[in-house]
Parts: structure tokens; sequence; C-alpha cells
């Protein structure tokens, strides 16, 4: 028997990977909605689609806002 051809094909390597590790819900980013949180003081407000919270100021003591995602961690 002769098996040299066979190995040339299964030598050219990078095969996909399997199975993407896509474990975030609903697929964008953090979703719609939620809250922003100060870290400093606690205030909370809604989240507006588009408007990241680290743009916004806390309205109580103006630190900066953070996803409340990201403090519950
Ligand atoms: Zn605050």
């Amino acid at each position: 028997m002769n098996n040299s051809e066979r190995n040339k094909n299964q030598g050219s390597g990078k095969g996909l990977g399997s199975g993407g590790g896509r474990g975030r819900n609903k697929g964008g980013g953090f979703g719609v909605g939620g809250f922003c949180v100060c870290a400093n003081c606690g205030e909370k407000t809604p989240h507006q689609q588009g408007v990241k919270c680290t743009s916004l100021k806390c309205s109580k003591c103006g630190h900066t806002m953070v996803r409340e995602e990201l403090l519950n961690k």
C-alpha cells in the first residue's frame, strides 16, 4: 500500500476553530436599557441608547458614570 498521497492532503493545517464563545446576551455589547451608576455616590440614571455612560456626569456630584453591570462585577 502507498499512503504518501493521503498524507499530503492532511498536512495543510489551520482547521476552523470549533465553537466561538459568544456568551453575551442579545449580541450587542450590553444590550439596550440598563442604568448608568455613579461610582462615587451611587446615583442612578437610565442609560440612553447610543450614549456612553462614561460620557455622562453624575447630576449630584459630577463624577463620571459607569455601566451598572460594570459596578456589580
Ligand atoms: Zn455622584
